[in-house]
């Protein structure tokens, strides 16, 4: 048992329409904890047919959230929000235990988590449309924006917490429904979350969150064509099988994908800073962030100096359990993650690069490694080509500006990149040349709720957080507004004759009466007028 101050935070039921569901077969499958392979619990090892039904519960549920007013869907969220910075202790050590990471890690995420709620339920009241100038005499434009419909999520593992509220929090201020499916690593933090939002208010349906098999319950997502948007982050591959089951009903999609983020040190750097830098952004979650720096590119005048900076700054981590006091890097996800991160040092090594620091499994077992740096790295060795996904800096060596350009966008990827120099005038031209959906310039640290976070070339679609992540969820609808002529300019067509008739009786009649002195009866006469050519017309 996790020593939760309210156990009910601990939910190991899926969570459909409003009630906590098992699978029809009653299957279930095991969590364990990485940091010492135990058993936390189980969940439903649910499938297609109980997907199907999250989606009709979400699509229930959508016409009335949808039309609920911004500031509605807002106070809900805004106390979804609320609670989770209250349960902050609960909520970072489910995580922790789940996932791997340093507590002090785990909190920092609750409260990141939250901010997105709290973020996109004050953005969603400025969801505005547009008036644009009209092309033909007769007409208006006018655009408005609506919520997309029944929104699928899928998110990995690294971050159980904030990529569940980074895609469902705008989507439902948005005014859409959600099914979600979280990582089967860690689904415990996702299903927290639901009680959460139960807790804040959120109507059933609106929310839902389904445990189980990846593959079946991506088949029910994609080829439901209830379903209007998915909405994704994990590995390159799984997405582009996701972009091609959603290719059969043409869904809106957001992919957050892999990456190779380089990390650039100039020779003009304030190398304290980036090795500071470069330890926030190499070793946050044991390397295991989709913004991790992956090849640092370092220049040739600078490179000793800086990997000194940086052995001993690693050196200085402490490995060991997510839950003890003074830990900064915890275990590695699971074995597979352990092989990749192991294969890749061993590779380098092979092809010429020396250890600086680490280099192996650590002696705690389990899937622990020691955070390493290699240096004399080239682009021969996989390290340059793919993720690592763990604690392993490998140094490159460059020596013009161009050159560094050049290995850095030598990649599919393009999601982070990273670069310390103080020349102004190169700092916008790497900046400008940096094929990368998102560049940190002197610092290593670059999420947060207000920004678009999102890559190009093979890491992704679409943008998350900011208003750009807002619009993700929502549809613009062009409304053409036709027939606005002056009264005197109506056409003798057919389509307007009769109240063409209408109007010229009344004014005929009115005047008249007006003659007569019949002032009062004259402005009735002339509403009259009105409500028959504008039968919508009341005041
Ligand atoms: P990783 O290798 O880092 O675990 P994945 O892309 O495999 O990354 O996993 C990210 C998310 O995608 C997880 O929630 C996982 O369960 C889900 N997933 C994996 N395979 C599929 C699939 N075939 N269809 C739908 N979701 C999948």
């Amino acid at each position: 048992m996790i020593p939760l101050k309210d156990s009910q935070l601990f939910r190991d039921r899926a969570y459909i329409d409003g009630g906590w569901r098992d699978a029809d077969s009653r299957k279930t499958f095991e969590v364990t904890n990485p940091a010492t392979g135990e058993v936390i619990g189980t969940v439903p090892d649910m499938g297609g047919a109980e997907t199907r039904r999250a989606i009709e519960a979400a699509e229930r549920a959508l016409k009335s959230w949808a039309a609920k007013t911004a500031k509605e869907r807002a106070n809900v969220v805004r106390r979804w929000f609320e609670l989770m910075m209250e349960n902050q202790d609960d909520l970072a050590l489910l995580l922790t235990t789940e996932q791997g990471k340093p507590l002090a890690e785990a909190k920092g995420e609750v409260a990141y988590a939250a901010s997105f709620l709290e973020w996109f339920g004050e953005e969603a009241k400025r969801v505005y449309g547009d008036t644009i100038p009209q092309h033909q005499p007769d007409k208006r434009i006018v655009v408005i924006k609506q919520p997309i419909g029944v929104v699928a999520c899928i998110t990995p593992w690294n971050f159980p917490l904030a990529m569940v509220t980074r895609k469902a929090g705008p989507a439902i201020v948005a005014g859409c429904t959600v099914v979600l499916k979280p990582a089967e690593q860690t689904p415990y933090s996702a299903l927290a979350l639901a009680e959460l939002a139960e807790r804040a208010g959120l109507p059933k349906g609106v929310l839902n969150v389904i445990t189980g098999d990846p593959p079946a319950i991506g088949k029910e997502l994609t080829a439901s064509p209830i379903v209007r948007k998915l909405s994704f982050t994990g590995s390159t591959e799984i997405g582009k099988l996701l972009m091609a089951q959603c290719a059969g009903t043409v869904k809106k999609m957001s992919l957050e994908l892999g990456g190779n983020a380089p990390f650039i040190v100039f020779d003009d750097a304030d190398l304290d800073a980036a090795a500071d830098g470069a330890i926030v952004s190499k070793y946050r979650n044991t390397g295991q962030t989709c913004v991790c720096a992956n090849r640092f590119l370092v220049q040739d005048k600078v490179y000793d100096a800086f990997a000194a900076k940086l052995v001993e700054r690693v050196k200085a981590l402490k490995v060991g359990r997510g839950t003890d006091a003074g830990v900064s890097q915890g275990p590695l996800i699971d074995r597979q993650g352990l092989a990749k991160v192991e294969a890749h040092v061993q590779d380098a090594v092979a092809k010429g690069a020396r250890i600086a620091v680490g280099g192996k499994r650590h002696a705690l077992g389990g899937t622990f490694f020691e955070p390493t740096v290699l240096t004399g790295v080239n682009t021969r060795m996989a390290v340059a080509r793919e993720e690592t996904f763990g604690p392993v800096a490998p140094l490159f060596r460059f020596h013009t500006e161009d050159e560094a350009i050049q290995i850095a966008n030598d990649t599919e990827f393009g999601l982070a990149a990273y670069f310390y120099g103080r020349d102004i005038g190169r700092v916008w031209r790497v900046a400008e040349a940096l094929e990368f959906g998102i560049v940190g310039i002197n610092t290593g640290l670059i999420s947060t709720a207000e920004a678009p976070f999102g890559g190009v070339k093979e890491s992704g679609i679409g943008r998350e957080g900011s208003k750009y992540g807002l619009e993700e969820f929502l549809e613009v609808k062009y409304l053409c507004m036709g027939g606005i002529q002056e009264p005197s300019q109506f056409p003798s067509g057919p389509m307007w004759r009769g109240r063409d008739l209408g109007q010229a009786s009344a004014s005929v009649l009115a005047s008249a009466l007006v003659a007569s002195g019949f002032a009062a009866i004259a402005v009735e006469v002339i509403a009259a007028g009105l409500r028959g050519l504008f039968p919508g017309l009341t005041g």
